[in-house]
């Protein structure tokens, strides 16, 4: 397929916003790509090579996109620098270069969709000594056999900056109207997506078998599930409101969720955005395949740190310790855990889905023998009020957050927030009702004993209407030393030459950085401002939303990716709940 086509779409894309039209443009796009093409196709769309539990990353940084223009363009690096500075992205950069290269050059050769692909296949998987110029070598011949076009586009899909606003959502209505010509099959192509978390793969099934193809996808070991997710509630009486007079009451550990694949002494770990942890727990690995009664299983636990003498749970801190690529063994004796497991989604080659919350349950106590290491997460069925309380009391004095609320009578919902399951804080930790996690976008350079680190960094919300991260406020208390150098190790390398052109901020921060990194932080109040951009003109025209008084609290959320940070939305909605409690009080 020519990429001609693909490019052609993606700058169609890029100049609307609207679903509608975007479902046509992909429907479109879909009908004339063969059916071996369309998962990389799904993928691209993405900005992506593989389903992201793979971990297959481009890796390309922008010095090394501007060597390789350099290279295939014959213009030195610091004239495609110098245009970078006064505009656009590099992707744009490349296409000006390029085009005043190719009034005096002949392209050489058409360039496919599969050659594209699979030359930054190659990319992502280089590795070692050589590695950079090999990058340069392959993407430089890659832009000397495109178009203008195409070489921006080739540059955005290598730097992670090709934004096309498409929801995965919108992929499966166009999948549906294009190989089953109804809409309505987006469901079926949904549940194929949950329980496969590969949108490429349900494409290729559909395209390939059509919808009575898709019925037939079954999940598989060792190919992750999408999470169900629980609402928030802020008291017992809400919980018996929603839930009604009898449901299960667990611990919420504060850990790192965990979805474990295994079959014999094959164990695979996925974290709560389906990214493969497996090496950061090589304890769990080990240890796993000889409770398992099963022959192959799929389970979801939270991973704790204890303190080993007393056995109680630690915070989250404490187990963030182990993501270290390096002196893994180390870790595993300084920092132990335990494996509390709370649900089954699989076993014996069958999906457990479908079966509801009290048979899931049975059916994990029948299947996973308990010991040291090996738990189940402490459970009740609770009737009214007072039983949610006594059981919030012992939740909380073993050193977890609060509970987890289940219906006893619903199946697991694969990849859906909803009311089946709810969360509940024990107490909410500052007067806004509850911590926030926020992307890092900027950082200043500290001074004093901060020298050398980000004494405060420039954290955004998400926003999920435009895709982008809009900034809410500077944070620089809470950070211990240990934090701070933490934090400047991993945030070093996400520094950027320019401000990514997803954040949205007028703050003049000493570096920008790639916006992935989420923490979390309190803070005592939301005030309109006229400087920060989160939810801005939806309160006040002009005005956006800040944070006041925000404190670090210690927790640096690796399992979250960006778009998993707290919205816009959210944030409106704790700003309109605090204006509501303040009237309350003034009525009283
Ligand atoms: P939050 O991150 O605040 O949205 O809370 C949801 C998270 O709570 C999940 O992703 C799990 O990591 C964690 N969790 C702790 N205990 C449980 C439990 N008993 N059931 C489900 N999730 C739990």
């Amino acid at each position: 397929m020519e990429f001609s086509i693909l490019v052609d779409s993606f700058y169609k894309m890029e100049l609307t916003r609207k679903r509608l039209e975007l479902t046509q443009f992909l429907v479109e796009l879909f009908e004339q790509t063969p059916h071996e093409t369309i998962s990389k196709i799904v993928y691209l769309i993405q900005g992506k090579l593989r389903p992201d539990f793979e971990g297959v990353e481009l890796g390309v940084a922008e010095k090394l996109a501007i060597r390789s223009i350099s290279k295939s363009a014959g213009i030195p690096i610091k004239r495609i620098e110098d245009e970078y500075v006064k505009g656009g992205d590099l992707g744009h950069v490349a296409s000006i270069i390029l085009e005043e290269k190719t009034q005096t050059t002949f392209l050489v050769e058409d360039i496919t969709v599969e050659r594209v692909y699979e030359t930054l296949f190659k990319i992502a998987r280089l590795r070692g000594s050589h590695s950079q110029d090999m990058k340069m070598k392959y993407i430089s011949s890659l832009l000397n056999d495109a178009t203008p076009l195409e070489a921006s586009y080739i540059l955005k899909i290598l730097l992670g900056t090709l934004r096309l606003g498409i929801a995965e959502n919108t992929v499966i209505d166009a999948l549906a109207i294009a190989f089953s010509g109804n809409k309505d099959n987006r469901k079926i192509l949904q549940y194929a997506y949950n329980v496969s978390s590969d949108l490429g793969k349900v494409a290729e099934t559909v395209a390939t078998n059509g919808i009575e193809g898709v019925k037939k996808f079954e999940m598989t070991l060792f190919n992750p599930i999408r999470p169900m997710l629980a609402d928030r509630i802020k008291s017992e009486r809400e919980a018996i409101e929603k839930m009604g007079n009898q449901f299960a009451a667990e611990y919420k550990l504060d850990g790192e969720r965990v979805q474990l694949h295994i079959k014999g002494e094959r164990v695979v770990l996925f974290s709560r955005s389906l990214e493969n942890i497996s090496i950061y727990y090589p304890d769990i690995i080990e240890k796993i395949p000889k409770v398992i009664q099963a022959d192959n299983i799929i389970l979801e636990a939270e991973i704790v740190a204890i303190n080993e003498n007393t056995g109680e749970f630690l915070p989250f801190q404490e187990l963030m310790h182990r993501r270290r690529k390096y002196k893994i063994e180390k870790a595993v004796t300084q920092y132990p855990i335990t494996v509390n497991f709370f649900d089954i989604l699989y076993c014996n080659g069958k999906s457990c889905l479908e079966l509801n919350y009290k048979d899931r349950r049975e059916k994990l106590e029948k299947n996973v023998k308990e010991d040291d290491f090996i738990k189940y997460i402490p459970m009740t069925v609770v009737k009214n009020e007072n039983e949610i309380e006594d059981f919030m009391e012992n939740s909380i004095n073993a050193g977890s957050e609060g509970l987890m609320l289940k219906m006893l009578d619903k199946p697991y919902q694969a990849g859906s927030r909803g009311s089946h399951w709810l969360k509940l804080k024990r107490e909410y930790q500052n007067e806004l009702g509850d911590s926030l996690d926020l992307v890092v976008i900027g950082g200043f350079f500290g001074k004093g004993r901060r020298t050398g680190s980000y004494g405060t960094l420039l954290l955004a919300t998400y926003d999920e209407d435009e895709d982008i991260f809009t900034s809410i406020c500077k944070v620089g208390t809470g950070f211990s030393d240990e934090d701070l150098d933490q934090l400047y190790q991993i945030l070093n390398p996400k520094v950027t030459i320019k401000k990514n052109p997803r954040i949205n901020s007028e703050m003049e921060a000493d570096v920008w950085f790639e916006p992935e990194l989420v923490i979390e932080v309190v803070a005592s109040e939301i005030t309109l401002s006229p400087i920060h951009k989160a939810a801005m003109d939806k309160i006040r025209k002009n005005t956006g939303l800040a944070l006041r008084f925000p404190k670090f609290t210690g927790k640096i959320r690796f399992e979250k990716v960006a778009e998993d940070a707290s919205t816009n939305k959210e944030i409106i909605t704790l700003y309109k709940g605090q204006k509501k409690v303040a009237h309350d009080k003034n009525l009283m």
